[in-house]
C-alpha cells in the first residue's frame, strides 16, 4: 500500500541562497544512489522529496536512503485520491502497521488546498473516529502520541504517513567542495572521511605507501577502506603515492626522535601539492589530539608549518572509544584493525619527539633534496576510481540503524 518515500531536507532549508544549489546536489546524489531501480520517479521540491515507488520494496529503497547525507527524515507515504473515504481506509492502515496493545495515536492534518470540501479539524476528527471504531481499545493522546497520523490534503492528492525514519543528517556530498584525504589503513583516517563527507565534501582519498617494506596487502586494505566510504559518497578517486624513496632517504638521513615529524611533513606537502593540481580547497586527516607523539599541539604545529591549507581534523577532540564506536556503526572496524603494517609504523622508531622543534627540522631538511623527492613521489601516483561493490552491500542494511 505504500506509493512513495518522503525525504525532508532539515538543515538544507536553512541555507538560504545555497538552498537551491544544496537541493539539486541533493536530488542528484539520490538519483546516483537509486539508478538501479529505473521504474522510481524522484521529484525534489523546495522543501521536500518525493520517490514515487511502482513494485519497488519501500524497506530495500529507505534503506538505501539512510546512509545519503543532506537527508532529516525519511517517511514511508500512502497518496490516496481527494476521497475521505480513501484517506480512512488509508490511515487506518498505516495506524494499524504500527499498532500494538497500549498505544496512543493522533490525526494531523494540514491543508495546502483550502478549496477542499473538509478542513482540518474536520479531517482529524473524521479519520480519528474511524480509527477508534475500527480499533476499539485504542486512545487518543494530543501531546506526545506514540502514532502520529500526518495528514497533508494538497492539490494532486492527499498524502498520509507515520513515523520519520531518521536520515543521516548533515550536508548533500558535494556541496562544500573538494579535499583530500590522507587515508591510511588505520582506524581513524576512515571515520575522518565519514565526517568530511557528512558535511558535503567531496573527498578524494590519499594514501601513501612504500613497496616492498609494505605490502601488496595494505595497499589493498586501504582501498577496501575507501570502498566501505562509496556508500556514503558515491564512487571516489584513490591516489596511491609511493613513498619508498622518501622513507628511505629519511631514515639515512633524518636523527631518530625526529624522522615521524618529518615523515608527515613529506605527507603533508605531496597531498597539498595533490590538492593544487586537482583544484581541492582543504585537506582532512585522522588526528586526534594526544592520541599518539605526532599528535600533540606542538608536533601538529610543526607538521602544518610546510601549508597555509586549511587542515581539517574531524576527529581532533574524540577519545579513541568513541572513534572506533563510530568505526564499527560505518563498517570500517573490522577491516582497519587487520594486521598490516602501514608505511609509517615500519620506519618510524619507537620514540618519536613529542615537542619537535621547527629550527631541527629546518636544519634537518637542508640535507634533503625535497623538491626532487616529492617530485618523483607526485610523477609516480596511481589514480583508481573506487565505486561500491553491491554483493557486500546487502550484508550491510542493518550498520545505520542507530547512527547518531
Ligand atoms: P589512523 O588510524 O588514521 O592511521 P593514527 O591514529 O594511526 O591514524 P597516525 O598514524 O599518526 O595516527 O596518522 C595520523 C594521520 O595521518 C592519519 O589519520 C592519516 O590521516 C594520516 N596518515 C598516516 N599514515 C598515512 C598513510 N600511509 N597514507 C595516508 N595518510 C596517512
Ligand atoms: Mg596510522
Amino acid at each position: 500500500m505504500i506509493t512513495e518515500v518522503m525525504v525532508r531536507y532539515g538543515e538544507l532549508s536553512t541555507k538560504g541562497k545555497n538552498k537551491k544549489q544544496f537541493i539539486k546536489q541533493l536530488d542528484n546524489n539520490v538519483k546516483n544512489a537509486l539508478n538501479e531501480y529505473r521504474g522510481l520517479k524522484i521529484k525534489s521540491h523546495r522543501d521536500r522529496m518525493h520517490i514515487e515507488l511502482n513494485d519497488e520494496s519501500a524497506d530495500i529503497i529507505i534503506n538505501k536512503l539512510k546512509v545519503i547525507f543532506g537527508i532529516q527524515t525519511i517517511s514511508p507515504v500512502i497518496k490516496v485520491e481527494k476521497s475521505i473515504e480513501k484517506a480512512k481506509e488509508a490511515a487506518l492502515f498505516l495506524v494499524k502497521s504500527n499498532y500494538e496493545p497500549g498505544r496512543t495515536f493522533k490525526v494531523n492534518t494540514k491543508r495546502a488546498d483550502h478549496e477542499w470540501m473538509f478542513d482540518t479539524n474536520e479531517v482529524n476528527q473524521m479519520l480519528g473516529e474511524y480509527i477508534m471504531n475500527s480499533i476499539p481499545e485504542i486512545k487518543v493522546k494530543m501531546k506526545k502520541p506514540d502514532i502520529n497520523v500526518r495528514v497533508e490534503v494538497r492539490l494532486d492528492g492527499i498524502f498520509l504517513s507515520i513515523d520519520s525514519i531518521k536520515g543521516a543528517g548533515g550536508l548533500p556530498t558535494g556541496t562544500s567542495g573538494k579535499g583530500m584525504l590522507m587515508l591510511s589503513g588505520g582506524i581513524d583516517s576512515p571515520v575522518a572521511g565519514y565526517y568530511a563527507m557528512k558535511r558535503g565534501i567531496q573527498v578524494e582519498a590519499v594514501h601513501f605507501h612504500s613497496p616492498p617494506y609494505t605490502s601488496p596487502q595494505a595497499l589493498q586494505k586501504a582501498k577496501d577502506l575507501t570502498e566501505k566510504l562509496v556508500k556514503f559518497s558515491g564512487p571516489l578517486p584513490f591516489i596511491e603515492v609511493p613513498f619508498t624513496e622518501i622513507q628511505e632517504t629519511i631514515k639515512r638521513v633524518v636523527p631518530q626522535g625526529y624522522i615521524m615529524t618529518i615523515t608527515r611533513r613529506m605527507m603533508l606537502r605531496i597531498t597539498d601539492q595533490l590538492r593544487e593540481q586537482r583544484s581541492g580547497l582543504a585537506i582532512i586527516n585522522g588526528e586526534s589530539l594526544g592520541q599518539v607523539a605526532s599528535q600533540t599541539m606542538e608536533s601538529m604545529s610543526v607538521i602544518n608549518e610546510v601549508t597555509h591549507t586549511p587542515i581539517l581534523r574531524p576527529l581532533i577532540s574524540m577519545d579513541k572509544t568513541d572513534i572506533i564506536e563510530v568505526a564499527q556503526k560505518i563498517n570500517t572496524f573490522e577491516l582497519a584493525i587487520l594486521p598490516y603494517e602501514d608505511c609509517c609504523t615500519i620506519f618510524t622508531p619507537p620514540k618519536p619527539r613529542t615537542k619537535p622543534k621547527l629550527v631541527h627540522v629546518l636544519e634537518i631538511e637542508e640535507k634533503m633534496d625535497i623538491h626532487g623527492l616529492i617530485e618523483r613521489a607526485i610523477q609516480g601516483i596511481k589514480i583508481e576510481e573506487i565505486s561500491a561493490n553491491n554483493n557486500q552491500e546487502s550484508k550491510q542494511k542493518h550498520i545505520f540503524e542507530d547512527l547518531l
